[in-house]
């Protein structure tokens, strides 16, 4: 078999061994029903069986309420982008606060205004969104629709530490790139959605947590792929929902519930492996540059740059060398990104530093 590198993409993004070998392991045919998960109805008990486990995990992982729905659905964080303002902005008469930190957020402000009103509540566009707000800087209004923010910029690697206080106005979270990187308290949010592909599973399906007054309060006359209510009614089995990236949410969640030991567990982990990261950034002497300010640093996706950019090329190829793959920047942002999810083992980011630390003694 080919060797195993290891993957810093930001996604589709590394998924953790041990699920990889499970799926591998059976994928000719399931325990119990002997036949492959790509082959099984979706009507079955084995794959409800499966759904109902993948929802298991996350209720338990995130400590997600009763009050709360679970729904897995497709065309990914960006169908949430148009979904969310047509459901929730559209016809309300509101306005929707957008909090914007970086390509993301700025992207579903824009997806946003095909429906309705937005308010830009924070924009450092001028910072180059290298930082969130402070409390003190958001523009919010108490009268919105509700108010929107991107819990992990992927591209800018920008993290809230906390989620914003936005007073009784629902709270709208894409947390694409960091859900089931940390503890968060559900019940403060009124929607959370994460396409999965970045720490979650593969690409394909979207986990949307929502509210039950918001599911009331949806508009009932949408198509019924569009509209949160049906969905929800149909336990995310109105068609044929993407089986196989669900039953990978299974296996991942199974690996975080069983082998990690929790979010508690896993957020202390991925604290150490961005810190290895920021530390040698930070103690270069200017060699590396960070691109997010210290309190809004991700310990998802960690952005910098050398300060002679003529050496670019030379690092990755040096990365490379050594098995460290998809490190290149984003273009918007140039230099190099390291994503790190949770399926990123430490000894990944123990090479990535070595080679770091090294790369700028021989420089
Ligand atoms: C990747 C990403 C998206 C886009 O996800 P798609 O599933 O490709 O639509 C949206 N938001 C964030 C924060 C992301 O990281």
């Amino acid at each position: 078999m080919e060797k195993r590198v290891y993957n810093f993409s930001p996604g589709p993004a590394v998924l953790p061994l041990p699920a990889l070998e499970e799926a591998q392991r059976d994928l000719l045919a399931l325990p119990g029903a002997g036949i492959s998960i790509l082959e099984i109805s979706h009507r079955s008990k084995k794959f409800e069986q499966i759904l109902a486990q993948a929802e298991a995990n996350l209720r338990s992982l995130l400590g997600i309420p009763s009050n709360y729905r679970i729904l897995f659905l497709q065309g990914g964080a960006l169908l949430q982008f148009g979904m969310i303002p047509m459901s929730f902005l559209r016809n309300t008469g509101k306005p929707a606060d957008y909090i914007v930190t970086g390509t993301w957020s700025k992207k579903a402000a824009d997806e946003a205004k095909t429906q309705g009103t937005v308010q830009i509540a924070f924009d450092n566009k001028a910072g180059n969104y290298n930082r969130v707000p402070e409390p003190s800087e958001l523009k919010l209004d108490p009268k919105a629709a509700y108010a929107y923010y991107t819990s992990n910029e992927t591209i800018q690697g920008v993290q809230f530490p906390v989620e914003p206080e936005v007073g009784d106005v629902p709270l709208v979270c894409d947390a694409s790139s960091d859900i089931l990187s940390r503890p968060i308290n559900v019940s403060r949010y009124g929607i959370l959605f994460a396409c999965a592909q970045k720490n979650a599973g593969p690409a394909g399906v979207t986990i949307v947590i929502i509210r039950d007054d918001l599911l009331a309060k949806a508009p009932k006359d949408l198509p019924s792929l569009l509209n949160y209510p049906v969905l929800a009614e149909n336990n995310s089995l109105l068609n044929t929902p993407p089986t196989f990236a669900i039953y990978m949410v299974k296996l991942v969640t199974d690996w975080l519930v069983r082998e990690i030991g929790g979010l508690e567990k896993m957020v202390e982990i991925n604290r150490r492996k961005a810190g290895m990261l920021y530390e040698v950034i930070d103690r270069s002497g200017g060699f590396y540059l960070p691109h997010a300010e210290t309190p809004s640093r991700s310990i998802m996706n960690v952005p910098f740059k050398l300060a002679d950019t003529s050496r670019e090329e030379a690092f990755l190829k040096g990365a490379a060398a050594c098995g460290l793959v998809e490190l290149k920047g984003h273009r918007s942002v140039g230099g190099f990104r390291a994503s790190i999810y949770n399926a990123m083992p430490v000894a990944g980011v123990e090479v990535l530093r070595d080679y770091m630390l090294e790369f700028a003694k021989k420089s």
